[in-house]
């Protein structure tokens, strides 16, 4: 169609007109409630927390039959207040993504393929991991220079220095507080995080 500027406008004009007619004559509240409320009715709403960036965004995750069906804004939340960016407003295409891994993958040292593994198989192998290059790396005694004197003196460390650990910014209080438990339970002394929430 082709569409002069002048024409352009006008037909700007009736559609605003049209609109605001129809929305005078009309009143549409109970069909749009209506409309916004019905897929999510019947649905259970979980507060979660955007996994994107360091803002941790709240999000309401609607179940329905064991099924994701939808996701937005919490409003109750006071990071966001129900707002979204456009990123975490298309959050629900990570779920429906044809492309989501849903099976963890694992390639075995000097292999060039990934293979599916179950989740106890994978826990199993990093903890084994884990514990392997803790235990080959691991400092009981350390020797320093005593900083008032300049003797060398022997400290008990307890630490490796072959795992570091870095938190996400989607991670809240608790689970940083059990996170750096478990680090220091380990001997790692190297912890970062990227805490916003
Ligand atoms: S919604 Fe946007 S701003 Fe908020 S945490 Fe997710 S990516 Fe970050």
């Amino acid at each position: 169609m082709n569409l002069s500027r002048r024409n352009f406008l006008k037909l700007s004009g009736v559609t605003s007109l049209g609109v605001i007619l129809g929305d005078q004559l009309f009143d549409l509240t109970p069909v749009m409630a209506q409309v916004k409320s019905f897929k999510i009715k019947t649905a259970k709403a979980t507060p979660t927390i955007c996994p994107y960036c360091s803002c941790g965004c709240g999000l309401l995750a609607y179940v329905e039959n064991g099924n994701l069906i939808n996701m937005e804004g919490d409003p109750d939340n006071p990071v966001n207040q129900g707002s979204l960016c456009s990123k975490g407003a298309s959050i629900y295409q990570l779920y429906v993504s044809d492309t989501r891994l849903t099976k963890p993958l694992y390639r075995a040292p000097g292999a060039t393929e990934w293979e599916e593994k179950d989740w106890d198989w994978m826990l199993d192998k990093i903890v084994e991991k884990a514990k392997e290059t803790r235990d080959k790396n691991f400092t009981v005694k350390q020797t320093i220079d005593d900083p008032k004197t300049g003797e060398k003196i022997e400290l008990t460390v307890n630490r490796t220095d072959a795992i570091a650990s870095l938190g996400g910014a989607g991670l809240d209080n608790e689970e940083c507080y059990i996170l750096h438990k478990l680090m220091r339970s380990l001997g790692v002394v190297y912890l970062e995080h990227q805490a916003r929430i």
